[in-house]
């Protein structure tokens, strides 16, 4: 089946309402801001590339030609200019680095020089379409301009050390810096439990193949190898279906303070569902029949709130941290 390239595809047209209220909650926490203007300076961006470049295999068009197929056919179908450079990790990497994410999904490195990354594990478990879907979805995330705050919020701990300081020296701010860099955390938690499913979304929109990303969502969910070719997809579609628990706004208050506890845990269920309802709202299709084009004015040459000059490609401002708003 021949997919559709998306033509100018912008990913406000399927980002999740959900993702933006989360965004537009952390974007005004205080402290976000700083943590910005650290990561910058301290090159942290620099670091996390040394550490995957440095340690994991380079996908290239003749060392793994399917993989690196797969990701330019991403990059194309989403609209996505650069294809970034992509790495496959051992399984167990990020355990170690205590980076909480699922072995099966990918995940995006660096805002200036992205690199995506994923596990030989991934590569392993799923299907050509499926991958499509894994790969999707973290182009997805850099369409969305998601992985700044997503490697944020990964090296929390080590940046918010270092503003703990520089709000302490703030009067009236210092006694209660902790609370500040917890409600940050809380936000930014929460946020990125949001943005999956906007990512979700161009997952879906890069396979274009509603089972495989349903199968793979099953396979990141837990289901065992054994079982990939007996496995009832209607089952999986069914129980996601009938999940109904972040809809209502009490459990969606609880999953807020939850979020933090279960930082490991994929909640796939949840955006599976999610992903069923956005299909079924007729969206999904309307995208790929380009009924929802969106035109956005370019990008600022100069900070609105400090004036510092932007390049074209700059999504923050590398003085005061503030997000460069079109
Ligand atoms: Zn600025």
């Amino acid at each position: 089946m021949e997919l559709v390239k998306i033509e100018g595809l912008n990913p406000r047209e399927y980002e999740h309402p959900l993702d933006r209220n989360a965004l537009n909650v952390l974007e005004k926490t205080a402290g976000l801001d700083l943590l910005v203007r650290k990561f910058f300076d301290l090159g942290v961006e620099k670091f996390l590339r040394l550490e995957f470049v440095g340690s994991n295999l380079k996908v290239t068009p003749s060392s793994f030609p399917e993989i690196y197929e797969i990701l330019e056919e991403a990059c194309e179908i989403l609209n996505l200019k650069t294809t970034p450079e992509i790495y496959v990790r051992p399984d167990d990497y990020f355990r170690k680095l205590e980076v909480s994410t699922n072995n099966l999904e990918g995940l995006t490195v660096g805002v200036e020089k992205p690199l995506v990354v994923i596990s030989n594990v991934c590569i392993e478990s799923f299907s050509r379409s499926e991958l499509l879907f894994i790969l999707g979805c973290q182009i997805g995330r850099l369409k969305s301009q998601h992985v700044l705050y997503e490697n944020i919020g990964w090296l929390f701990p080590i940046l918010s050390s270092t503003i703990s300081d520089v709000m302490a020296s703030i009067p009236g701010v210092g006694a209660i810096s902790s609370t500040f860099t917890a409600g940050l955390y809380l936000a930014l938690v929460h946020w990125l439990r949001m943005a999956d499913y906007t990512a979700d979304r161009a997952g879906l929109l890069a396979c274009q193949d509603v089972n495989s990303a349903m199968t793979a969502m099953a396979k990141i969910a837990g289901l065992p190898q054994k079982f990939f070719d007996s496995f009832s997809l209607d089952d999986f579609v069914t129980q996601a279906r009938e999940f109904e628990g972040f809809a209502d706004t009490t459990y969606n208050k609880i999953l807020k303070v939850l979020s933090l506890s279960l930082r490991d845990q994929a909640f796939t269920i949840a955006r599976a569902n999610e992903l069923l309802q956005w299909i079924d709202s007729g969206n999904y299709q309307a995208i790929l029949e380009r009924k929802t084009k969106i035109h956005l004015a370019p990008p600022p040459s100069f900070c609105r709130h400090c004036g510092f000059k932007l390049e074209p490609s700059d999504a923050f401002c590398r003085n005061c941290g503030q997000k460069v708003s079109t």
